[in-house]
């Protein structure tokens, strides 16, 4: 059996937006700028997949802008509001301490150009609240940035309350929204957001293909200097076939979403219920306010690096903290975040389901976790303490 329960990471792409991209590529090579036909096409191309992206979030397609992903997009926003505030005299942010990192390196950045960045505390449910977020509002404040959906934990922000609030003290609210779009329902108007990240490959699209939403009269700044592609907010020839196949997976991805999306949150619910009876582990993050497939543990006395290793021989595809982490030894700033300390933090597994997940994998992954777990700990010397009652249990 093989099984990819690592969809946080990246999705498969569907057969839909790999034939919407094969065919532009084939047939529709031309510059959007140029003026001739072959061009025009390819122009007309490009502005109907804003459109088709425009109506999934409830936007309009001016203010969609197409990047590079989702990290491109955080790092716009982020720019942007910051020039905004910088021009008014305006340099305090607020954000988690559980961002992506495309949000938490930008915003370091920016303390080192001036800017006062609020970090709030995640509660150790993987929450936020609307009211914490408007006590940090100060005259000061030119953004709040909180992302909807956690990649690793999977929980989600009251992401129109918290909107509410920005827009009763006129702060820019932006949400990296890169987890969430395709998975819970994002209406950007009636939800309060004024800007929002997106990143095609977290639904079924191509890597390196992502859009920023930004409410039609916020000045945008652009990242990349050149020529007067997006209207001038980002530069060079645009990603065509990048940019279709985008649109068409989003389409797909969000056609029947619900319906989907309960299938998927049953399965969730399934493996959750059977990890827990793994003695020592914990979940992490609220149990229900949490990303239809997402599903995180500790397991004590174990490392989640051999974990992994070792679900892969039995052909597991699943990730310990975050992707962009493994390869360093700290563990997760987001299981750090909510509270886990170092040790618990290590002996963590995400397993992130997809569409397609059945109930015989779900049962497969609750057996093989179970028994790889109760292997590892066979020689851990951790473990061995833990039992001796020479260190105390956590979970
Ligand atoms: C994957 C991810 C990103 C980065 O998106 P890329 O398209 O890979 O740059 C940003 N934020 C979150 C929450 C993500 O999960």
């Amino acid at each position: 059996m093989r099984i990819y329960a690592d969809n946080a990471a990246t999705t498969k792409m569907s057969r839909t937006a790999i034939d919407a991209m094969v065919s532009v590529m084939e047939e529709e090579f031309g510059n959007p700028s140029s003026l001739y036909e072959i061009g025009q096409n390819a122009r007309e191309i490009l502005e109907k997949a804003r459109e088709d992206v425009a109506v999934v979030i409830g936007a309009e397609p001016r203010e969609i802008i197409f990047t590079s992903g989702g990290s491109e997009a955080d790092n716009q926003a982020i720019r942007s509001a910051g020039a905004l505030g910088k021009r008014k005299g305006k340099k305090h942010i607020i954000s988690t301490a559980f961002e992506h990192h495309a949000i938490l390196h930008t915003l370091k950045r920016m303390e080192e150009e001036g800017f006062e960045v609020t970090l709030l505390d995640v509660h150790e449910n993987g929450l936020i609240t609307p009211e914490e977020v408007e006590a940090a509002i100060r005259e000061d404040t030119c953004l709040v940035t909180i992302m909807y959906a956690n990649n690793e934990i999977g929980t989600i922000q009251p992401i129109p309350e918290i909107g509410a609030i920005c827009k009763k003290h006129g702060v820019l609210f932006h949400t990296d929204a890169v987890q969430a779009m395709a998975h819970l329902p994002i209406n950007v108007k009636e939800q309060n957001i004024d800007m929002l990240s997106c990143s095609a490959h977290k639904f079924h699209g191509p890597k390196g293909t992502g859009f920023l939403y930004a409410r039609k009269g916020i000045p945008l700044r652009n990242l990349i200097e050149g020529g007067a592609q997006e209207r001038g907010l980002r530069a060079g020839t645009e990603n065509v076939a990048g940019i279709v196949g985008l649109a068409a997976a989003l389409k797909e991805a969000t056609d029947g979403m619900e319906e989907k999306m309960a299938h998927v949150a049953a399965m969730r619910d399934r493996l959750i219920a059977g990890l827990k009876q793994i003695p020592h582990s914990a979940l992490n993050g609220d149990e229900t306010r949490r990303l239809p497939g997402n599903v995180n543990f500790c397991f004590e006395g174990i490392e989640g690096e051999s974990l992994l290793l070792l679900l892969d021989d039995r052909g597991i595809c699943a990730s310990s903290g975050s992707a962009c982490t493994s390869g360093s030894l700290d563990p997760s700033h987001v299981l750090l975040a909510i509270g886990r300390v170092h040790d618990v933090a290590h002996g963590s597994l995400r397993l992130s389901l997809g569409e397609d997940i059945t109930e015989e994998e779900v049962d497969y992954i609750i057996k093989n976790v179970g028994e790889v777990v109760e292997y590892l700990r066979g020689f851990s010397p951790v473990w061995r303490d833990l039992m001796s009652g020479k260190t105390e249990f956590i979970l």
